[in-house]
């Protein structure tokens, strides 16, 4: 289901303020490459919707954000896939966005891809760099953070990036709760600054 309440122009900021690592390493290479392999399409597209980007909203985001091609090109390679994942097309299902679980599983980031989660798939030379980019991660934390990594706990290296960038304590959780879900990271996120 879509929650609704989010437009095109309001996810440069939602990316740098709520999105997990994994989407928003995605975020970041569609506004570098102006477009993005299929796996990423899907996995980041169904990521949105569930945010709350509706199809008319996700239509103009991905429309403007594959700046390099034509409006003809673009209705005709892209449009209908986008309207499929909103269950407009097609047989019509509502598909839901992965889990980190099943995002884990993928372990994309072959050749250009950028889908799967960077935890898994980053070498460390360039978690490290992203991290601080990114989350502001300090190297105190970084530690911590590799030392999870390497024993294969991405969703609990999340968690502590979850807790770091938003100043509350170890443990504390994304109110209690751990990363299962990409959307949860951003909705917990989006609760945290309204609260
Ligand atoms: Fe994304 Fe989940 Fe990996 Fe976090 S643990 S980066 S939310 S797939």
């Amino acid at each position: 289901t879509t929650a609704g309440g989010v437009t095109a122009d309001m996810i440069d900021e939602m990316a740098r303020k709520h999105f997990p690592f994994c989407m928003r390493y995605q975020h970041e290479e569609l506004r570098k490459r102006k477009h993005l392999p299929h796996f990423s399409r899907l996995e980041y597209g169904l990521f949105l919707k569930v945010l709350g980007l509706p199809i008319e909203e996700a239509l103009i985001f991905w429309r403007k954000s594959f700046s390099k091609i034509t409006d003809d090109k673009f209705n005709k390679e892209y449009k209908y896939n986008i309207r499929h994942s909103f269950g407009l097309e097609g047989k019509r299902a509502n598909y839901p966005a992965k889990t980190c679980m099943q995002i884990i599983m993928e372990r994309g980031q072959k050749d250009m891809e950028c889908h799967g989660c960077p935890f898994a798939t980053f070498a460390s030379e360039n978690l490290q760099t992203a991290l601080m980019s990114m989350y502001n991660v300090g190297s105190q934390d970084m530690g911590e953070i590799l030392h999870l990594v390497k024993g294969q706990h991405y969703h609990v290296a999340c968690t502590r990036v979850w807790e770091i960038s938003h100043g509350v304590k170890k443990g504390a959780g994304l109110d209690g709760e751990s990363v299962t879900h990409p959307n949860l990271y951003a909705a917990k996120s989006r609760e945290f600054e309204k609260a």
